[in-house]
Order: C-alpha cells, then sequence, then structure tokens
C-alpha cells in the first residue's frame, strides 16, 4: 500500500505514521526528518536546507524531490511507503506522480488529516523532543515527570528550532500558500481520505485503519 499523508504541521501526522508503521510493515518516509539529520550532520544537503527551515519556509523543490525519488529505490520500499510531509507543493506532486508512473507504482490513498489553526498553534507550541532517544511530549497533554527531563532515558528536553510560535505561524502560512491546495489536487484523482484530526490519538487511529481497509 502507498500513501500519503497531509495535514499542516502539528496535525498529527507523524505519530499516525508510526501507527501505520507497525500495523502495515511498511516504512515511514518524512522528509522533515531526513532534512533534521541532514542538518546535524551537516551535510551539503542540511547547509542548504537549514535557514528555509529555521524560518519555517519550505525548502526548494529539487531539494526535496532528490530526496525522495533516491529513498524510494531502497528495497523496503517496494512493499509499500507512508510519505509524511511530501509532497507539500503542486511541483513537488507533479514530479512525484511522474517518478513512480516510471516505476509503475500508483499513490492508493491520500489521508488528509484536518485541524483548525488555534489548535494546532497550541499542540505544536507545546511540543518538546528529547535529545537522547527523541521522545516526543507535549507540555499540556503529555508531559514528562520531571520538567525537561526525559522518563525514558533521563536525557534532556528540547523545544523544535522551527516550534516557537512565530515560525510555527510562517510555516502555517507557508502551508496555506503552498500545500493545501493539494486537497483539491488530489480529490480531483479520487484520491483524497479526510479524516478529522481532533479526537484521541486511537480516535484517529481507528477513523484511518477504517478508510485503509474501506
Ligand atoms: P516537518 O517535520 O514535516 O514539519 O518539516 C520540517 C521542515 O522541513 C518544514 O517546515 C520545511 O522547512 C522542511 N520540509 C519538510 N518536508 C518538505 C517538503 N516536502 N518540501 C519543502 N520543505 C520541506
Amino acid at each position: 500500500m502507498n500513501l500519503i499523508l497531509l495535514g499542516p504541521p502539528g496535525a498529527g501526522k507523524g505519530t499516525q505514521a508510526k501507527f501505520i508503521v507497525e500495523k502495515y510493515g511498511i516504512p515511514q518516509i518524512s522528509t522533515g526528518d531526513i532534512l533534521r539529520h541532514a542538518v546535524k550532520e551537516r551535510s551539503e544537503l542540511g547547509l542548504k536546507a537549514q535557514a528555509y527551515m529555521e524560518s519555517g519556509a519550505l525548502v526548494p523543490d529539487d531539494l526535496v524531490v532528490s530526496i525522495i525519488r533516491d529513498r524510494l529505490t531502497w528495497g523496503d520500499a517496494a512493499k509499500g511507503f507512508i510519505l509524511d510531509g511530501f509532497p507539500r507543493t503542486v511541483a513537488q506532486a507533479d514530479a512525484l506522480a511522474v517518478m513512480l508512473s516510471g516505476a509503475s507504482m500508483a499513490i492508493d490513498h491520500v489521508v488528509s488529516i484536518t485541524v483548525s489553526v488555534d489548535e494546532l498553534v497550541e499542540r505544536v507550541v507545546g511540543r518538546l523532543t528529547c535529545r537522547g532517544c527523541g521522545r516526543g511530549y507535549h507540555l499540556k497533554f503529555d508531559p514528562p515527570k520531571t520538567a525537561s527531563v526525559c522518563d525514558v532515558c533521563s536525557a534532556d528536553l528540547y523545544q523544535r528550532e522551527d516550534d516557537r510560535e512565530e515560525t510555527m505561524r510562517s510555516r502555517l502560512d507557508a502551508y496555506a500558500a503552498q500545500t493545501a491546495p493539494l486537497i483539491e489536487y488530489y480529490a480531483a484523482k479520487g484520491l483524497l481520505r479526510p479524516i478529522h484530526g481532533v479526537g484521541s490519538i486511537q480516535e484517529i487511529q481507528s477513523a484511518i485503519s477504517s478508510v485503509l481497509a474501506g
């Protein structure tokens, strides 16, 4: 099964992708994770992407398209994949369509998670990540037992540079201007599966499961 997870920053794409990975045994391909890793490693890709990411803007299409072009050739993607955070522009979606048809592959479902802007800002601005093991927390919805310390490995917790409120607003603007048009794009192809992204993680998981089973 080949899936795209579409939705604004903070909609829960990463969380839901992890559940789909476990349930269906297909890899999650997150351009955000790949880019953050590249920035940490200070690779050529990372150096090119860093300033865009820190300001909340999108990284240029050619950079992310080549990440995906390479990643889809890995053996694990042959049985299916979840694209998380890609495509984010119509140009990326067009490039993906060309890539997939060249490999005789196709997208089965575009799961589009919808959440209001105020809810998104509250969710993202409270997000914390462990520097050691990478576990995610939330100040309000899933706080650590001791402030700023990971329950699992005791390393300290940090806020992603691009999760600060001002950057978050820029990321939402980028989403509205550049990514939201993909909702129409995939609806026109009959691939869009809208999911209301407010509720417990389990409720959203079961809504996604029903869509994928149908
Ligand atoms: P994410 O973790 O998916 O929210 O991505 C974090 C940041 O990485 C975004 O705000 C963009 O700067 C960059 N990024 C991730 N995926 C893409 C993409 N498909 N196109 C352009 N920029 C991206």
